[in-house]
Order: C-alpha cells, then sequence, then structure tokens
C-alpha cells in the first residue's frame, strides 16, 4: 500500500467516524419533542398558575406565565426570577424565591408537568444542581441623612416621612419583596374619625380609644405612647390620604379591635398602603431602597450610633447615617427560638404556625440590644384564633365583621365572647378539643358570592379552596363539618335571641344581624402566632432608650420592634395606626437630629 492510499484510507475512517458522531451527537441533544406546552399547579394562594413552556429538541427556551392569582408585591419577583433562572440553568432544581417559595414552587412544578408533556427527563432536571460562581463580595461606603432598616410599613412610612422633612434617606430590606407584614395584612387601621364615623352614627372618642387600648393591654402600655398613638391615627389617615392613599367610606370593628373605628383601604389587603410609600419613593434619587441587604449591626461611635453595616448579594455596606438610623425591622412572630425563649403566657408555641412573613425573626432587637438599648414586654406574644389550620395564615378567614358570626368547637357549642380580646379568644379556643373551632356566619357576611373577604378573597374563591363549606340549613352545615346538628342549632337560637336583647352569658355586646339568611357558611380555624408586643424601649418621639432610660443619640426604632404601647394584648386594627403613626414621627425626628 502506498502512502497516498493510506493517507486517503485515514481519511475515509475519519469522516465516516466524523458523520457516525455527529448524528449520535444530534440523537443526543434531541432531548424534547419540539413545541409549546402549557400547564398548572397550585400557587401561593392555593389557586392555580397556569404558564406555557416552550422547548427546542434540546433546551427550554421560552416560560410565560399565562394566569396567576399569586399576592402582587410578593410573588412579582418569583413570577420573573424563577423562569429566567430555569432558562439560564436549563434545570429546575433552583432555588426558591425566599419569602415566595409557593409561588417560586408553582411555577417548577408547572414547568416539571410541561416537560413531561415535552418528553423530556423531568428526573434529570430536578436533581441537576446549579454550581453559582462563588462572589467575593466587594466593600462599598454609603452615606445618607437617615439610614432605614426593613420596608415594611414602618420603615416606609419613616422613610416618606424623613424625606419630606428634607433628608437623604438610604433604606436596607433583606427580603426580596418589600412590605414585610404590611403588604399581606388584612389592612384594618384604627382611628376615631370625624368624618366616616360621623356619617355611620357611631359614636366614639380619643379617649374611649385610648382607654380601650390602655386596658386591652392589661395597662402595660405606656401612657405616653398610647396617647400619641390615638391622637395621631387619624391625622396619619389623613396624611396617606394627601400621599394618594384611598380609604373606603364604612368603618367596621375587626377581630380583637372593640369598638368600630377600623377603617380599609380601597387597594386590597396592605398594598395601599405599600404601593402609595413606593409611588411616593419612585424617582426621588435621593431615596435609595436595597433589597435583599440584611442589617448585620449597628455602628456606635462616642456614645452615638452613626450607621450601619449591612449584607447585599455582592456588596458589605456601611453606611453611614448623618442623621439618624431608624430601626424599622418587625417583629420575632417567625422566629420560634425568640418565641419560645420568651413566651411565659402560653402553652408552648414551638409548634405554632405564624401569620407572618417569614424575615418576622427579630433582628433589630438584637441589634439594639447589642449595644445597649432595653428591651420590654418581650413576653407579651399575641396569638389569634383565627389561623388556617394547615398553613397559620389568615387567607381564607371567612370573617367580614365581628358582630355578624358566631365561634363553634368540634362539638357545635360556642365558648367564648366572639367580640373579645384576642387573648381572651384565643386562650379559650387553647383549650377547646384540638385547639379547633369553625366560624359560622350567613348570607349577611355574603349578600352574594362574590361579596369579598377581609383578604380579597370571594365566597366563591373560599368554597373552590375548601376553606368554606356552604349549607342551606344549620343541620346541613353541621352535618358537613362534622358538629352535633342540635348543638349547632341551638348555639345559633341563642346568639339570634341575645341579638334582641343585646347581651348573652358569655358577656357578647357587639351584635348587629341574626344568622337567620340562608345560605349558611363554615371556616375552620387554629390559632396562630400574630403579633410581638414586646421590643425596643422607645419615648413618644421613637428615640431609643437604654437600660437606664438615657437616649441613645442616633438611634430611632418605629413599628413592631418597638415595645411598650400594647401592653400584654393589642388592640386588633392597632398595629397599622401604630407603625404609620411612629413611623412618621421617626422620620420626622431623625431628620430633624441636631445632635
Ligand atoms: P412593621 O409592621 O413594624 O413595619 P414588618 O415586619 O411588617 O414590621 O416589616 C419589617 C421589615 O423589616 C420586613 O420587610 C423585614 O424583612 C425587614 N427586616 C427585618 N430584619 C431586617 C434586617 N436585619 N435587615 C433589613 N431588613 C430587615
Amino acid at each position: 500500500m502506498n502512502i497516498k492510499k493510506i493517507f486517503s484510507l485515514v481519511l475515509i475512517f475519519s469522516f465516516a467516524f466524523f458523520i457516525c458522531t455527529c448524528s449520535k451527537n444530534d440523537e443526543a441533544k434531541k432531548i424534547y419533542k419540539a413545541g409549546t406546552y402549557t400547564a398548572s399547579a397550585l400557587g401561593g394562594n392555593e389557586t392555580e398558575l397556569s404558564l406555557s413552556v416552550s422547548f427546542s429538541d434540546s433546551e427550554i427556551t421560552d416560560i410565560r406565565i399565562i394566569e396567576h392569582s399569586e399576592s402582587p408585591g410578593i410573588s412579582d419577583i418569583a413570577l420573573e426570577r424563577i423562569p429566567k433562572e430555569i432558562i439560564e440553568y436549563q434545570s429546575l432544581g433552583i432555588d426558591a424565591v425566599s419569602g415566595a417559595t409557593l409561588s417560586s414552587k408553582a411555577i417548577i412544578k408547572a414547568v416539571g408537568k410541561a416537560v413531561v408533556q415535552a418528553g423530556g427527563d423531568l428526573e434529570s432536571l430536578l436533581s441537576k444542581k446549579i454550581e453559582r460562581e462563588a462572589i467575593e463580595k466587594t466593600p462599598v461606603e454609603l452615606e445618607s441623612d437617615v439610614v432605614v432598616i426593613g420596608a415594611g410599613g414602618a420603615g416606609l412610612a419613616a422613610t416618606v416621612s424623613a424625606h419630606q422633612n428634607g433628608a437623604s434617606v438610604i433604606v436596607v430590606e433583606k427580603m426580596p419583596n418589600i412590605g414585610g407584614n404590611t403588604i399581606i395584612c388584612g389592612a384594618s387601621y384604627n382611628a376615631v374619625d370625624p368624618k366616616r364615623q360621623k356619617a355611620l352614627g357611631i359614636e366614639d372618642s380619643i379617649e374611649k380609644h385610648y382607654s380601650q387600648t390602655y386596658e386591652g393591654g392589661d395597662k402595660l402600655g405606656k401612657p405616653e405612647m398610647i396617647q400619641t398613638l390615638v391622637e395621631n391615627a387619624y391625622p396619619s389617615i389623613e396624611w396617606l390620604e394627601s400621599l394618594g392613599m384611598e380609604f373606603k367610606d364604612t368603618v367596621f370593628t375587626v377581630l380583637g379591635g372593640l369598638w368600630p373605628r377600623a377603617h380599609k383601604p380601597k387597594l386590597p389587603l396592605g398594598t395601599g398602603f405599600i404601593s402609595t410609600y413606593m409611588n411616593y419613593i419612585k424617582g426621588k434619587k435621593d431615596i435609595q431602597v436595597f433589597v435583599e441587604t440584611k442589617a448585620l449591626e449597628l455602628i456606635k461611635e462616642d456614645g452615638r450610633v452613626v450607621g450601619i453595616i449591612a449584607e447585599g448579594p455582592q456588596n458589605i455596606f456601611t453606611i453611614k447615617a448623618k442623621k439618624g438610623v431608624i430601626i424599622a425591622t418587625g417583629g420575632f412572630s417567625a422566629n420560634i427560638e425568640m418565641r419560645d425563649k420568651y413566651n411565659k403566657i402560653w402553652p408552648s408555641l414551638t409548634e405554632m404556625k405564624t401569620t407572618n412573613h417569614k424575615g418576622a425573626k427579630g433582628d433589630g432587637l438584637l441589634m439594639a440590644e447589642n449595644i445597649g438599648a432595653n428591651l420590654i414586654g418581650l413576653e407579651h406574644i399575641q396569638l389569634l384564633p383565627m389561623g388556617d389550620p394547615k398553613t397559620g395564615s389568615l387567607l381564607g378567614n371567612i370573617e367580614q365583621n365581628v358582630e355578624n358570626r358566631i365561634f363553634v368547637n368540634t362539638d357545635g357549642n360556642r365558648f367564648v365572647d366572639e367580640g373579645a380580646r384576642r387573648d381572651v379568644m384565643t386562650m379559650a379556643l387553647l383549650k377547646q378539643k384540638d385547639a379547633l373551632m369553625y366560624i359560622i356566619l350567613d348570607s349577611h357576611s355574603y349578600p352574594n358570592k362574590e361579596t369579598k373577604n377581609n383578604f380579597n378573597e370571594s365566597m366563591t374563591d373560599l368554597l373552590k379552596k375548601g376553606k368554606a363549606v356552604e349549607a342551606n340549613t344549620l343541620e346541613e352545615l353541621a352535618k358537613k363539618i362534622g358538629v352535633d346538628a342540635n348543638n349547632l342549632k341551638k348555639a345559633v337560637a341563642d346568639f339570634n335571641k341575645a341579638v334582641d336583647m343585646g347581651k348573652d352569658k358569655f358577656g357578647r355586646t357587639l351584635y348587629q344581624d341574626k344568622i337567620n339568611k340562608a345560605p349558611y357558611y363554615a371556616g375552620a380555624r387554629k390559632p396562630t402566632v400574630h403579633h410581638t408586643m414586646g421590643g425596643i424601649e422607645i419615648n413618644s418621639k421613637t428615640e431609643v432608650l437604654d437600660k437606664n432610660g438615657n437616649i441613645i443619640p442616633g438611634l430611632y426604632a418605629a413599628g413592631e420592634c418597638t415595645g411598650g404601647i400594647h401592653g400584654a394584648n393589642r388592640l386588633g386594627g392597632n398595629a397599622l395606626a401604630d407603625i404609620t403613626v411612629f413611623g412618621r414621627i421617626a422620620g420626622k425626628n431623625a431628620t430633624n437630629n441636631n445632635f
């Protein structure tokens, strides 16, 4: 064989090998049946999230969310980030967005269903680990007049107020989304209102709001703080209105609110508050909001707080505050260790769920304590009798107003004044079998099935999600929820008599309509951790106090991270008033600080 021949043979073999491996690779790359597939999964609000996924032979090329009822402001980041990451990494093994876990998981699950339709290997996609490059975080130094820690209702009120008073502001928020508990709450705001209450013929006064708050907290709240709260609650509604926020004309009694002075924003849940603040903040060059940025410690120099250290996804920030630092980090309802450490009043809370967002860990209390602040009232942890039995959330709660519903235990008997303080009702519920109760109400609360509850869910939604049960008679309702029908009928009959008399054996005083208008509805509820009344001690100017009662210069605190206002029990509807009133004060005083 001559050289030429050998060379040609080698060429032929290599070409054949090349063709062979090429077609084999092409085969290997064909992992999907190219096309677009639709799929859905149950999202964060127990409603379907549907999406479409487009595939080429070898890749997921596009994901589009078609329809969802995820919570606005909370799940937005998941809806944007998760599809992007699935495409970028061609994996379903990506991390959920913190604070929007259920929405993230719903997207991953629905994409997984589409992968199966396209003939892909779901298991390998789910188990494909993402190798993210380790980032060395670069140090960054920033400065503003005021630094706010936490972008919940208190922090954002403080931010806007500081800016209105002439300050530049930097806000750090550890979660990917802003809004804290405010954006997920039922949004009832207590204020003695000369306009709306008068139009509805409701008698009220600042003194009454004061005494109900003071006595409702077992006289443990500081009088100076309560006075500031009740006097400024209505002016703060007017302030919010001046920023463009709209409230409904109705005023009602919220659970444990003791009096019809709760206001409701026109937008659902607490989104009205947060969008109002964000509309103000948007485009202001001298307000910077950093999300996914966690404050780690306060910087104290010569006895004065002068800034914070915070950690973001790519940086370690040293942020100096020329005027003041405002802690607005919320309470510790989502911190099981802290709850267990301070709880002296309730049976064990270790297993109890919470209504709070998962960032409510008490960070601010610990940071403040580390530099000498005084913490007060930490044993006062508020439970609500209104948690979803599975999740502890307030979603799915069929209640409309206190006057028109009763609670029955699993025997079908009433067991408490349903207009009482929150701690009284929850303590009574904890003594019932399985600590489980049913809210019973009728069509006075839902004139039609599209009437929405305080969490923007219609009765149609609630029935679909299994949060409510409907029946045309009480007998049928009792059967559906598994309680004794005679007991339930008697409980309702006794209640209806009490509506006429204005009182009953439980001492209930709040009544409106009888429960006598079919269809009837029932919804199951359990105790849940809702609010921590204790926290950083402040004065009515929101200045933080040390263990000797002295002001710590440069440091302010507002909202649920503070203590000394609500005492042993917070009235329903007083939290939004608290965070708005004291957030505003903190913003103003931190700006006008002349230290
Ligand atoms: P409030 O009702 O008093 O405003 P929230 O709990 O609603 O309290 O809001 C507090 C906000 O502070 C939440 O958005 C929470 O994620 C944020 N936060 C808590 N700890 C930190 C921290 N260490 N750094 C930055 N933000 C924090």
